[in-house]
């Protein structure tokens, strides 16, 4: 096998891998380093996203929800269901199993491609040199004319709370449960607390999540955080708002996690802790000696708005760059800069990429939210739309939740889209696909949607924009 390329990507998660697949449909010789182990120690591609985030957890939300809608809603059909029981092994090798697939799936994807897949760690060295040690400890050199950074990033730990791989553990370790704990601690109400704590509140945990901001959700919509909030309640999600943890107390059968908020220290006393306090940029061991890469002070790979690097021909993408640590803008960064490689446009639209909460119901948005317009002087309009006069989702048992859509109230061009509800992940695309083309509500007024489905809620939130509503009153 040749040592040379025209381009090796370090990292193969959702950053990297697609990089390598669009370099090499470019036409370009392509190596993928990926270092990624599981726990029992095999290797496999995918990164984060496939072997420890996106994938796995979605999978046991599913699972979950399940349980919690066949206990709770099953009734109001008119099903009775006698002697549910759960089976957390069987739970968990179905997730495994999916993570198998798709991580494999990476491998067939990449002999189709052409691309070699090189298991191992990667450093970058001057002159776009790059050593590949593989998991054997076998060192090799490489050349590569471009090189694309794609390392990833990693849980954040909290001073006073050590992970231990046992009481107290990260977010891979939350979705590793092989029993559910009575008594659970998530630390941090962000995006992956709120998720694992969903998951395991469902399965039946008493569930704390001290988080130490004052509000909620302080990225989303204030509406859309009110009715979550009001939903995580319901679900028996205890949050504690204002609650900065400042130490844990490992006993020999439980942990106990000091806090203080503003009414002094507090306590809980729990079986397991998920630290979620966010996760920072994973460049350990990736730049050797005058690469040129710099860093900046948080720790992210320094890149401009083309995700080019301070060295010359290397690149860098994902969660090791600025911007949000999200699977699908690690991803369009990634082809973008395949793209730009062989010398063909490509843009990443910043101000398009689409958030999803995973919780129930779902939550999502893309764009600004109508506190950062109106700090911001735009004056705008907003309409919304109820799913309670949704008639699919009420055939679904799922009224909970709304559309939200706020336009330019001169020009009438969407500026942001905000949905709470059933299959919120799957609306927005729709929404992504308005903000793309620049669109005005009077766009999506115009816009067909089909009867009876949850869509009709985008439509209907769009005609509320300027009080055109016809299932909804127009306030
Ligand atoms: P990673 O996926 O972290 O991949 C980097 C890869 O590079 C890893 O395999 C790493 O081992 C490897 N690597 C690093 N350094 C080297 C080296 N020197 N040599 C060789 N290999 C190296 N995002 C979403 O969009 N939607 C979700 O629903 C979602 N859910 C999540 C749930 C959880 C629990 C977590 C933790 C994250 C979730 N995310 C989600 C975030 C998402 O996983 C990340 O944004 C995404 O994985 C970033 O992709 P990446 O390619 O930049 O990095
Ligand atoms: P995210 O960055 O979206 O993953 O969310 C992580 C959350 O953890 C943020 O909302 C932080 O405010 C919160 N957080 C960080 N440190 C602490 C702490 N010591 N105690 C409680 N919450 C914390």
């Amino acid at each position: 096998m040749s040592d040379n390329f025209d381009v090796i990507v370090i990292g193969g998660g959702p950053g990297g891998y697609p990089a390598a697949i669009r370099a090499a449909q470019n036409g370009l010789t392509v190596a993928c380093i990926d270092g990624w182990r599981n726990r029992d120690g095999s290797p496999a591609f995918g990164g984060t996203c496939l072997n420890a985030g996106c994938i796995p957890s979605k999978a046991l939300l599913e699972s979950s929800e399940l349980l919690h809608r066949a206990q709770h809603e099953f009734a109001a059909h008119g099903l009775r269901v006698e002697g549910i029981a759960m089976d957390i092994a069987k739970m968990q090798q179905r997730k495994a199993n999916i993570v198998r697939q798709s991580t494999q799936g990476i491998l067939a994807l990449f002999k189709a491609a052409g691309v070699t897949p090189l298991q191992g760690r990667g450093r970058l060295l001057a002159g776009r040199q790059v050593e590949f040690t593989d998991h054997a400890g076998q060192m090799r050199r490489l050349q590569a004319r471009q090189v694309v950074l794609a390392s990833g990033s990693e849980p954040m730990a909290l001073p006073g709370v050590p992970f231990d791989g046992d009481r107290i553990v990260d977010s891979w370790g939350a979705l590793e449960f092989q029993e559910v704990p009575p008594r659970l601690c998530v630390i941090g109400a962000g995006v992956i607390g709120l998720e694992l704590g969903s998951v395991w509140r469902r399965l039946g945990a008493e569930t704390v999540v001290l988080e130490a901001l004052e509000q909620l959700l302080p990225m989303a919509d204030g509406q859309v955080a009110k009715e979550a909030a009001r939903h995580f309640k319901r679900l028996g999600l205890d949050i504690r708002l204002g609650a900065r943890v400042t130490a844990a107390v490992v006993g020999e059968k439980e942990v106990t996690i000091r806090y203080t908020d503003a009414k002094g220290e507090h306590s809980v006393v729990v079986d397991r802790v998920v630290v979620a306090i966010g996760r920072r940029p994973f460049t350990a061991g990736l730049l050797g000696e005058d690469t040129g890469v710099q860093l900046d002070a948080r720790g992210f790979i320094e890149v401009d708005e083309h995700c080019r690097t301070t060295a010359a021909e290397v690149w860098a993408v994902g969660d090791c760059v600025r911007g949000p640590m999200l699977a699908h803008k690690a991803r369009e960064e990634g082809v973008a800069v395949a793209d730009r490689i062989a010398g063909r446009y490509a843009e990443v639209n910043y101000r398009a990429i689409p958030g999803v909460i995973y919780t129930a119901p779902e939550i999502a948005w893309v764009g600004q939210n109508e506190e950062q317009l109106r700090a911001a002087g735009r004056a705008i309009k907003t309409g919304s739309f109820p799913f309670a006069a949704s008639g699919r989702a009420r055939a679904m048992e799922a009224p909970a939740g709304f559309c939200k859509i706020i336009a330019d109230a001169g020009s009438d061009e969407i500026l942001g889209v905000h949905v709470i509800g059933p299959m919120a992940g799957e609306l927005i695309a729709e929404a992504v696909l308005a903000m793309e083309y620049s669109a005005s509500s009077e766009d999506l007024q115009r816009t067909i949607h089909a009867h009876p489905t949850l869509a009709e809620a985008m439509h209907e939130a769009a005609l509320a924009v300027d009080k055109r509503a016809i299932d909804a009153l127009n306030r």
